[in-house]
C-alpha cells in the first residue's frame, strides 16, 4: 500500500509525545464508576476531593455583582485592562499578603493572573531550554509536564526524565525537599505541600536560598495553599526569609484561599531584584522578561474577577475566607487524628487541607486504595499517581462537608481499629 499522504505538513512540537498519558484521576473515577455499578446503593464517601466545596465569600460575591453592573455603564465600563493586573488589586496584595508580614514587595513587582496553573507553565518561557530543573518526588505534576512540553526533560526511562533533577521526599525528610548534591537552575518547590501537607521552617527554606544563591539558580515557589498555616513560625511567604528577593519567584492563587477554583485568578511576585544572565554573560532583570512575556501572551485577567478578588482583602472578606479555610482545616485536622487513632502513620494535616497517610506493611498505593473503597466505602488518591516516591501511600483532603467527613471517620474507627 502507498504511504498516507499528509494533508498537513506543518511538524509538530514533538516533546507532547514524550508525555505518558496520566491516568490517576481517570483511573480513579473508572474504578469508583465499577464500584457503585457491582454495589448499587451503597454510600461512597469521596475523601479524593481536589477541589473547594464552600462558595466564595460573600464579600467577593457583592463587589463581583458592582463590577458587572459598572460594565452596563459607558462612564464605568472596562475595556482592555493592564496586562500586569489593575493597580488596586497589586496594591491590596502588597499590602496585605506582603507589608502586612514585614515583607517588601512592590506593587509594581506583583503579576495578576488567571490562575497558577497557568503562570507556573508560562513561566519557561523566561528561562532557557537547557536549564535544569529539580522537582519534588511525589509533587504537582505541571512542573514536570510543562518542562517536557519546553523540551527539557529528555529521556523518560522508568517514570523519571533523564534531564530532571528528582527531589525525593520521604518519612525521613519528612516529606520536605532537601538541596541535592547536584547542579539546578530552576527549582520548584511547594508549601504547604500538595499532596503531602509538609511545609518549610524558615530554617529549611534558608537552606534552599542558601543553594540558590550559591548556584545561581531561581526557586519558582508555589504557596497556593499559603492561606491553611495556622504555626505561628512557618513562613507564608518565601519573601519572609533573608536573600529570596535575589532568587526566587512567588506564584499564588485565590483558588484554595478563596474558592477561585471556578472564577480564575491568581498572582505571581518577580522581584526587581531577581537577575538571570544571557548568552554573554550579561544580568539581566527577570521582572522585565515577564512583564514582556505577559504583555506579549496575555491580556489581563477579567475586570470583574479582580474586584471579586480586591474585596477579599477588606475585614469582611478577610474574616469570611478563614472561616472557610477554617472549616476545611478542621476537617483534615479530624482525618488526621482519625488515621492516627485507627494505626495508621499521617503526615500533613496540619497547615494543610491534605493528609498523606502511610499504608500499614506492603501495601501498595493501589491496594489500600482498594481497601478503603471495598470495606469503608471511601475513596482516596493513590499517593504513587503524584511520583514514584508516592507509592505506599495515600492522600485524603478536607474539602468534603464536616458531616461527610465525619461519617467517613467513624467508617475508618469502625473498620481499622484494632
Ligand atoms: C490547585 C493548585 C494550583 C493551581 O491553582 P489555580 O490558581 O487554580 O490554577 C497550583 N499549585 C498547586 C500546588 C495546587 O494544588
Amino acid at each position: 500500500m502507498a504511504p498516507v499522504q499528509p494533508i498537513h505538513n506543518m511538524r509538530i512540537n514533538d516533546n507532547f509525545e514524550l508525555l505518558p498519558e496520566s491516568y490517576l484521576f481517570s483511573t480513579v473515577a473508572a474504578r469508583l464508576r465499577e464500584f457503585r455499578e457491582a454495589n448499587p446503593g451503597v454510600d461512597v464517601i469521596r475523601m479524593d476531593i481536589g477541589d473547594v466545596t464552600l462558595p466564595i465569600p460573600a464579600a467577593a460575591i457583592e463587589a463581583m455583582h458592582r463590577a458587572v453592573d459598572d460594565m452596563a455603564d459607558r462612564s464605568s465600563f472596562h475595556g482592555y485592562g493592564p496586562e500586569q493586573g489593575y493597580a488596586f488589586l497589586r496594591e491590596a496584595v502588597a499590602a496585605n499578603d506582603y507589608a502586612a508580614r514585614g515583607v517588601d514587595i512592590a506593587p509594581d513587582e506583583i503579576f495578576i493572573s488567571d490562575g497558577a496553573k497557568s503562570d507556573l507553565g508560562n513561566l519557561g518561557d523566561i528561562y532557557s531550554r537547557d536549564s535544569i530543573v529539580a522537582v519534588a518526588d511525589p509533587g504537582y505534576p505541571v512542573y514536570v509536564d510543562s518542562n517536557v512540553i519546553d523540551g527539557r526533560g529528555g529521556v523518560l526511562t522508568d517514570g523519571r526524565w533523564s534531564r530532571f533533577v528528582y527531589l525525593d521526599c520521604n518519612e525521613a525528610n519528612g516529606f520536605k525537599p532537601v538541596p541535592p548534591a547536584a547542579h539546578a537552575d530552576v527549582i520548584f518547590l511547594c508549601s504547604p505541600s500538595n499532596p503531602t501537607g509538609a511545609s518549610f521552617t524558615r530554617a529549611e527554606l534558608k537552606a534552599w536560598i542558601d543553594y540558590a544563591l550559591a548556584n545561581k539558580a531561581v526557586i519558582v515557589y508555589d504557596s497556593a495553599y499559603c492561606a491553611y498555616i495556622t504555626d505561628a513560625d512557618t513562613p507564608h511567604s518565601i519573601y519572609e526569609i533573608e536573600g529570596a528577593r535575589q532568587c526566587a519567584i512567588e506564584v499564588r492563587s485565590f483558588s484554595k484561599t478563596a474558592g477561585f477554583t471556578g472564577l480564575r485568578c491568581g498572582y505571581t511576585v518577580v522581584p526587581a531584584t531577581l537577575m538571570g544572565t544571557d548568552a554573554e554573560g550579561r544580568e539581566v532583570s527577570l521582572r522585565k522578561l515577564w512583564l514582556r512575556r505577559q504583555t506579549t501572551k496575555f491580556n489581563g485577567a477579567s475586570y470583574v474577577i479582580q474586584r471579586g478578588a480586591e474585596a477579599l482583602y477588606t475585614d469582611e472578606g478577610k474574616a469570611q475566607t478563614r472561616a472557610n479555610v477554617d472549616y476545611y482545616v478542621a476537617n483534615a485536622r479530624l482525618i488526621r487524628d482519625t488515621m492516627s487513632r485507627a494505626g495508621f502513620t499521617v503526615f500533613g494535616g496540619e497547615n494543610s487541607p491534605y493528609v498523606w497517610v502511610k499504608s500499614p506493611g506492603a501495601e501498595s498505593s493501589w491496594d489500600l486504595f482498594a481497601r478503603c473503597l471495598r470495606d469503608a466505602h471511601i475513596s482516596c488518591t493513590p499517593g504513587v499517581g503524584f511520583g514514584d516516591a508516592g507509592e505506599g501511600y495515600i492522600r485524603l483532603t478536607g474539602f468534603n462537608t464536616r458531616e461527610n467527613t465525619a461519617e467517613a471517620m467513624r467508617r475508618i474507627l469502625e473498620i481499622f481499629n484494632r
